[in-house]
């Protein structure tokens, strides 16, 4: 289990304990090569699922990923060995939209500066604290629209705001329940106040916000992501922000995890960062560990897991 013990629920816990030995991280090299030769299932978070760990590991029967992103395993070579790779979908995207828009309000309201200015210059009453930016009436636009992107919708149009979104597959649902409209990735980015980023990490999504996308955006506009960071050219995103092409980012995911202490965007003051905090709630996180350990008994018991990842489900489910 890539997770230490305190991260991983104890009701989780006490499913798997029934029926298997749990080993938790940290561990050595040593311990951890011991362990993974003997594993049936590995829970995992951010390693990298490979080749060379898949070797490591000849008995494994399911990587469940504790999360919805899996760009970090390498579905194909999993499928050709007969391993399950299980994801926990909806039970994080509450959480994950929540923490967009507490990004962007975060952002309009200048709620870090405010902070920071109660605590140092307002009983001096020098300076006035500057004006923030309504969400009512404002165009966001949802650039991936699946599960997160349909809670982020959902947010949106209660705050009053005009939604726009992109993505590889019209959502019908969407656009009836929140009066969204489908537009191009350039269309949104022209005519949005917030764009914000719900897309997996893949091939064509890497990088697909860069210098060309920045430019298209207002010069008042915000950018969220609470996706992954190399959806980003984060060196562009950098220099956009320093030369005041955009207003602003939120960002909750980074091009490398942890973002390095020297990293020009810390400097910078419009932006506002969270750790890779996405499904950081107590409910979520106990929702999200067993769904895992749920996935995890389906394949010790022989049975296709309920969570497998759409490349798999024609696979697998067809076996069946
Ligand atoms: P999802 O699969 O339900 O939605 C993704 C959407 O993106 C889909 O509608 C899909 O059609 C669309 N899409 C895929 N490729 C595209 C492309 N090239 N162009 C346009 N649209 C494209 O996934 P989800 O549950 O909404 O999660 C989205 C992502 O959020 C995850 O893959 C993960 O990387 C990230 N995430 C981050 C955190 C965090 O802690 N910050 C937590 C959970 C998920």
């Amino acid at each position: 289990m890539e997770l230490p013990k305190e991260f991983f629920h104890t009701d989780a816990i006490d499913m798997l304990t029934k029926v298997a030995d749990l080993v938790f991280e940290p561990m050595s090299k040593e311990e951890f090569e011991e362990v993974i030769a003997e594993a049936s299932a590995a829970i995992v978070a951010l390693k990298k699922i490979d080749k060379n760990f898949l070797e490591l590991a000849p008995k494994l029967k399911i990587v469940a990923r504790f999360g919805v992103g899996y760009d970090n395993v390498d579905v194909k070579a999993c499928t050709k060995k007969g391993i399950y790779v299980t994801i926990t979908p909806n039970v994080l995207s509450d959480a994950v939209a929540d923490l967009t828009f507490a990004l962007i309000l975060s952002l309009t309201r200048r709620i870090i500066e405010a902070d920071r200015y109660v605590r140092t210059e307002w009983a001096r009453g020098k300076k006035r604290f500057p004006l923030g930016v309504d969400l009512n009436g404002k165009t966001i636009g949802i650039v991936g629209c699946g599960r997160i992107g349909f809670q982020v919708a959902r947010r949106a149009y209660s705050f009053g705001m005009k939604i726009l979104y992109y993505d590889s597959i019209r959502r019908e649902d969407v656009e009836k329940k929140f009066n969204a409209k489908f537009v191009s990735l350039n269309e949104l980015l022209r005519n949005s106040d917030i764009v914000t980023l719900h897309v997996p990490l893949t091939k064509t999504t890497r990088k697909m916000i860069g210098e060309k996308e920045l430019d298209l955006m207002k010069e008042s506009a915000y950018l969220i992501n609470t996706s992954r960071g190399p959806v980003i050219d984060q060196e562009a995103l950098t220099r956009a922000l320093k030369e005041g092409k955009i207003a602003g980012a939120g960002l909750d995911v980074f091009t490398l995890e942890p973002i390095p202490l020297d990293d020009s965007l810390l400097k910078l003051d419009n932006v506002v960062l969270t750790p890779h905090i996405g499904s950081g709630t107590v409910e979520t996180r106990r929702a999200m560990a067993l769904k895992a350990a749920e996935n995890v008994l389906y394949a010790l018991e022989g049975k296709v897991p309920p969570d497998l990842v759409p490349e798999q489900r024609e696979v697998f489910l067809k076996q069946t």
